[in-house]
């Protein structure tokens, strides 16, 4: 008798996008927190920790020396240019976690998603919606984290991010942090009993008929 081992499956590349402030984190912490079969890929990025991050939690924080050399020793699966600083993923925190059959997220920008999308065509790609500008707006003002300078450049960056939502996979609109969560999260679901993904069926299904 051929026992089905979920195991014998691939981790898949699950990205979150959104404009900042649209709600994308509270989200991904949101999923990660109820999920064990899914790990975050930590990025790595030039730009400054903010009050309340942990190097290494939120991102590695690096020089811009340190980003040139990661990326000529081909570290990163993708970078990108974010608000004047650069972000990129490394291909250490996500090939493990995928060998081991392990979901990773990735919360990049649609810079990033384009060129993982070229690496690995098998992604799964969410975007973020906010439900107006204005709200959109408010969230980014109550963080009090960034400048109004900061705030303004960040609006004007987020009807450029929102222009590639046609780009993804599954698009929701965050008017609810807890009904969108349901749904990101039944998205991951539905991809991971996709059959393309559960290889033991090849070999289960030798065994049912040979
Ligand atoms: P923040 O500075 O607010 O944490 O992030 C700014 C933007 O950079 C967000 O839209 C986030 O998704 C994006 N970002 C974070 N990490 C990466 C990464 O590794 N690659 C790319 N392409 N974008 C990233």
């Amino acid at each position: 008798m051929v026992t089905a081992n979920p195991l014998k499956r691939r981790g898949l590349l699950f990205v979150l996008s959104s404009p900042s402030g649209a709600g994308k984190s509270t989200i991904a912490r949101m999923i990660l927190g109820a999920d064990d079969g899914i790990g975050l890929s930590v990025s790595a990025t030039t730009r400054p920790i903010r009050a309340g991050e942990t190097d290494g939690m939120d991102y590695h924080f690096v020089t811009n020396d340190e980003f040139d050399a990661l990326v000529a020793s081909g570290e990163f699966l993708e970078w990108a240019n974010v608000f004047g600083h650069r972000y990129g993923t490394l291909k250490r925190e996500v090939v493990k976690q995928i060998e081991n059959g392990r979901d990773v997220l990735l919360d990049i920008d649609w810079q990033g998603t384009q060129q993982l999308k070229q690496v690995d065509p098998d992604i799964v790609r969410v975007f973020i919606l906010p439900p107006s500008m204005e709200e959109l707006e408010r969230r980014l003002r109550s963080r009090g984290t960034d400048s109004g300078t900061v705030i303004a450049s960040r609006m004007a960056r987020a009807a450029a991010e929102i222009s590639h939502w046609a780009e993804y996979d599954y698009v929701f609109i965050n008017d609810d942090a807890e009904h969108c969560r349901k749904l990101v999260h039944t998205v991951l679901k539905a991809e991971r009993l996709k059959a393309t993904r559960r290889i033991f069926l090849h070999d289960f299904v030798r065994g049912l008929i040979g």
